[in-house]
């Protein structure tokens, strides 16, 4: 029996094969705006790029990048892209963040908890 579900993204009906929750098309574009993002940041030629600034230019919103980030895909870029701590508003890269927090007061909130 074949496995009908909707796009996550799109809404399109399309025939679920793998542990895929949105359709081929989104899929094939998802992977390549990935690439884009991975080469993008590898070769620019500075030494950190702002994760706000990014996410302009590639006209992604914050959460699709969460999304995409906490699925592993910007594991190569994470110490290049940099965030603003919501709490302290220090600049860390995206691979010292948690949410939208510096390693640092994610751990101080933690342990207000
Ligand atoms: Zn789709
Ligand atoms: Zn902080």
């Amino acid at each position: 029996m074949t496995n009908v579900a909707n796009c996550k993204k799109c809404g399109a009906l399309f025939v679920q094969t793998a542990k895929r929750d949105i359709c081929d098309k989104c899929f094939e574009e998802q992977f390549k705006l990935v690439n884009e993002i991975n080469d993008y940041v590898m070769n620019a030629p500075v030494e950190s790029i702002f994760l706000d600034n990014l996410l302009t230019k590639f006209n992604l919103k914050l959460s699709e990048f969460e999304e995409l980030y906490q699925a592993g895909k910007f594991v190569k870029i994470s110490q290049k892209v940099t965030m603003k701590c919501a709490k302290c508003g220090n600049i860390v890269p995206i691979a010292n963040k948690t949410n939208m927090l510096c390693s640092a007061c994610a751990k101080k909130l933690q342990n207000e908890i």
